[in-house]
C-alpha cells in the first residue's frame, strides 16, 4: 500500500465556556488540525495535532514531498524520515509525526480490519475512567454562564460534572490564582465530596509548574492527608521536581519536564518525578507512548494518559493507548467533556459511569463527520487563532515563572470574546 495524499483541514471548536490556566485561557474553544492521509487501496486514515491554521496546513502539505509512495505500515521508517532526531535540530517535528502515525495506524486497522489497539499489543481493557478535569473559568460573553471562579462555583461545577457523567477522579488545574487561594479552593472541593458521601473519590492538582519550590512545598504538605493520586507538575523543571519530591509525602506527576526520551533517562538514574503522563501527540505518537510506559514498567514509575486538547480522533489514540497499559493506575485526563461538539460521526463519544468505551471499529475506529469539518473549518477561517498564552482579561500581563503575578479571584469581570 502508497500513501498518494495528505490533506490538513484547521477547525474551531466552541467550548462550554472559556478554561483559564497558568500562561492565559482556552478563548472559548479548541483549535486543531484534521489530518486525512489518502492510499492507492482507497483507504483514508485520520490524524489530529494542536493548533493549526495557514502553517500547521502548510507543514503536512510539505510532508507529501517525502511521504507520497511510502507504505504506511512502515512506522519506525517514518520516524527517521520526517524526525530524524540529528535533523530535529532544524526541525522539531514530534508533533506532526504524531498526527501522521494516528493516520498510518488507522489506515492499517482498516486494512486489516481490527482496531488500532489489536496492532499494538491488544486490549487490556474495553473501557478508560477519566478525571473530571475542572478549571476555573470565564464566564461566556453572551449569557454570563459557566463561571467559575469562586469555591461555591467550583463545588456546583464539580458536582454537575459528577451527576452529568459519573466522574470519581477529580483534577483541578491551578496556578491561575494566589496558591493559598487554590490551595482553600482544592481543600473545599475534597472536603465538600467526602461530606456528601463520596469519601473514596480521588483527587489531583496541576498548576501547570509555575510555582516556587517554597509555594509548592508548601501547598503539598498541606494537602497530605486528600485521596491525591498525585501533585502534577507543582514546579518547572527535573531538578526543581527533586526538591520538591523530598519534602512531599505524595507522588509527582509530569506532562512537562519528561516529555521524551532522553528526559525520561534522567529520570530514572535520579528520579524526581513518580508518575509520567504519556500524551500521545507530545511523544510523537500511541508507539512511542507505549515504548515510554515500557520503560516505566521497568523501573518503577507509574503512568497515565494526559490530555493536550483533543477532539475525537486524538481522543480516539489516547482510548487505543490507555487500553493497552499494563501499569496504568490512574483514571485520564480529557478536555473532552468542555467541548461543546465534535467533528466526528455520530458526535461526541458519550461518558458511562465516568468512563469511556475504547473503540472496536476496525483502525482508530472513528469516522470524520464532513459536514462538522466544514462548518468548524469556516468558523476557523472567521475566528482564526486565539493566544493561548494571553488571558483576554489581562493585557500586557506576563507571568513569570516561577510565579506572582496572580489573577484577582474577586475580579467579575466578563472577557468579550466572540464565538
Ligand atoms: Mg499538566
Amino acid at each position: 500500500m502508497k500513501i498518494t495524499d495528505i490533506k490538513a483541514t484547521t477547525v474551531t471548536v466552541p467550548l462550554e465556556a472559556p478554561l483559564r490556566h497558568a500562561n492565559g485561557c482556552h478563548w472559548g474553544r479548541f483549535v486543531r488540525t484534521i489530518v486525512e492521509v489518502e492510499t492507492d487501496e482507497g483507504i483514508t486514515g485520520l490524524g489530529e495535532m494542536g493548533g493549526g491554521g495557514e502553517s500547521a496546513e502548510a507543514v503536512f502539505r510539505a510532508m507529501k514531498m517525502r511521504l507520497i509512495g511510502h507504505d504506511p505500515a512502515r512506522l519506525e521508517e517514518m520516524r527517521f524520515l520526517i524526525a530524524n532526531p540529528t535533523a530535529s535540530l532544524y526541525n522539531n517535528r514530534t508533533q506532526i509525526l504524531a498526527a501522521l502515525e494516528f493516520a498510518c495506524l488507522d489506515i492499517l486497522g482498516q486494512k486489516w480490519n481490527v482496531p488500532v489497539s489489536e496492532i499494538l499489543g491488544g486490549r487490556l481493557q474495553d473501557e478508560i475512567p477519566f478525571a473530571s478535569y475542572l478549571f476555573f473559568r470565564y464566564p461566556n460573553a453572551g449569557d454570563e454562564s459557566g463561571e467559575v471562579r469562586n469555591i461555591e462555583q467550583l463545588i456546583t461545577h464539580a458536582r454537575e460534572l459528577k451527576n452529568q457523567y459519573g466522574f470519581t477522579s477529580h483534577k483541578l488545574k491551578g496556578g491561575v490564582f494566589h496558591p493559598d487561594y487554590e490551595l482553600e479552593a482544592y481543600r473545599a472541593l475534597a472536603e465538600a465530596f467526602k461530606a456528601e458521601g463520596f469519601a473514596r473519590d480521588r483527587f489531583r492538582f496541576d498548576p501547570n509548574a509555575v510555582w516556587s519550590i517554597e509555594q509548592a512545598i508548601r501547598f503539598g504538605q498541606s494537602i497530605e492527608d486528600i485521596n491525591n493520586d498525585y501533585l502534577e507538575d507543582p514546579v518547572f523543571g527535573l531538578s526543581a521536581m527533586h526538591r520538591v519530591r523530598e519534602k512531599v509525602r505524595m507522588p509527582l506527576a509530569t506532562n512537562t519536564v519528561v516529555i521524551g526520551f532522553e528526559q525520561l533517562a534522567a529520570n530514572v538514574l535520579n528520579t524526581g518525578v513518580d508518575v509520567i503522563l504519556l500524551d500521545t501527540t507530545f511523544w510523537g505518537g500511541i508507539r512511542p507512548c507505549l515504548k515510554a510506559a515500557g520503560i516505566c514498567e521497568t523501573f518503577g514509575l507509574g503512568v497515565a494518559v494526559h490530555s493536550s486538547g483533543e477532539l475525537g480522533i486524538q481522543l480516539a489514540t489516547m482510548l487505543h493507548l490507555g487500553a493497552m497499559l499494563p501499569n496504568l493506575t490512574f483514571a485520564a485526563d480529557a478536555h473532552y467533556h468542555h467541548l461543546a461538539d465534535d467533528i466526528i460521526e455520530g458526535g461526541k463519544f458519550k461518558y458511562e459511569n465516568g468512563k469511556l468505551k475504547v473503540p472496536t471499529a476496525p483502525g482508530l475506529g472513528v469516522k470524520l463527520n464532513q459536514d462538522r469539518l466544514k462548518q468548524y473549518s469556516e468558523l476557523y477561517k472567521q475566528l482564526g487563532s486565539y493566544p493561548y498564552d494571553q488571558d483576554p482579561l489581562r493585557p500586557g500581563w506576563i507571568p513569570l515563572v516561577p510565579n506572582n503575578r496572580w489573577a484577582d479571584p474577586t475580579d467579575a469581570r466578563i472577557p468579550n470574546i466572540k464565538i
